[in-house]
């Protein structure tokens, strides 16, 4: 299905970005993965779907437009990296605060602005971004993801927009809690916010806000990430797709 297309997964060393970054290279397309991680890990990973591995760190602007210039043009592009960091805002590290902007935020206006030309040109292009349920509704002690992942909402409205009559679609996909070392990670931070246990922070918090109780998986979020790819899905834009067990339809 996505024979001669190239496609960037930004944060593909890991959880979500690492399964859209495979279903995409198993219907042919030609896939740069980037993230941080294990060099050998990650040549595996490259071996395993014939792709090309770029470690740009995201937060740098120089190292995406070094990036972009290096691997060329690209027909697919997925803004997945992310982090979070939880706290109380009156405790929140201002340095945590400016990482997590950069990241989940500002590093997809600068893939974005540089790939754009090329879609344009082409007159096709695919841009995801991996928001998230807080895309849609907030929860407290996450005061930066929370405005990162509304404003990228806004965002990909806006691109939707300017992109609408030049083939190229723009969506957001917003997941509830799906598990990746990235929910794992924010459980120790959670107990100490909360005062919790680890139980209680699965069950109480993580799971509580999922009517379905239970984690989404990365392979299903690719799957939503491949059907927003595919032609069937040209009609498809400014759109924001929950996958979220039900969260934000309460
Ligand atoms: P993850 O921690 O498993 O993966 C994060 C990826 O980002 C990794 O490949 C990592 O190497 C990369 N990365 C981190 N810092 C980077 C940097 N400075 N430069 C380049 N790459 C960097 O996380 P995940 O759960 O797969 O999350 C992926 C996306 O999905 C994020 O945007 C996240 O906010 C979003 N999301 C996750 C969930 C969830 O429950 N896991 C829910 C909703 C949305």
């Amino acid at each position: 299905m996505l024979k001669e297309k190239r496609a960037l997964v930004t944060g593909s060393t890991s959880g979500i970005g690492l399964a859209i970054a495979r279903v995409l290279a198993a219907e042919g397309a030609e896939v740069i993965l980037n993230g941080l991680g294990d060099p050998d890990e990650i040549a595996a990973l490259c071996d395993e779907m014939g792709a090309t591995h770029n470690g740009a760190n995201l937060m740098n602007p120089d190292e995406i437009a070094q990036m972009m210039a290096d691997i060329g043009p690209v027909d697919i592009l997925v803004n997945n990296a992310g982090m979070q960091h939880v706290s109380p805002v009156e405790e929140f590290p201002p340095e945590k605060w400016d990482a997590i902007l950069a990241l989940n935020l500002s590093a997809a206006f600068h893939t974005t602005r540089l790939a754009v030309p090329e879609m344009k040109a082409k007159g096709w292009g695919r841009i995801i971004a991996t928001a998230s349920a807080h895309s849609l509704t907030a929860s407290p002690f996450k005061s930066a993801y929370v405005a990162a992942k509304h404003a990228m909402a806004g965002f990909t409205k806006t691109i939707a927009l300017e992109l609408a009559t030049h083939g190229v679609t723009a969506n957001c996909i917003s997941p509830g809690y799906v598990w990746t070392p990235l929910v794992e990670n924010q459980i120790p931070d959670t107990m100490a916010a909360r005062g919790m246990t680890r139980d209680q922070v699965m069950n109480d918090v993580l799971l509580a806000k999922q009517p379905t109780k239970s984690f989404v998986l990365p392979e299903d979020v690719a799957a939503l990430a491949l059907f927003l790819c595919g032609d069937a899905a040209r009609g498809i834009t400014g759109a924001n797709y929950t996958i979220d067990g039900g969260w934000t339809a309460e």
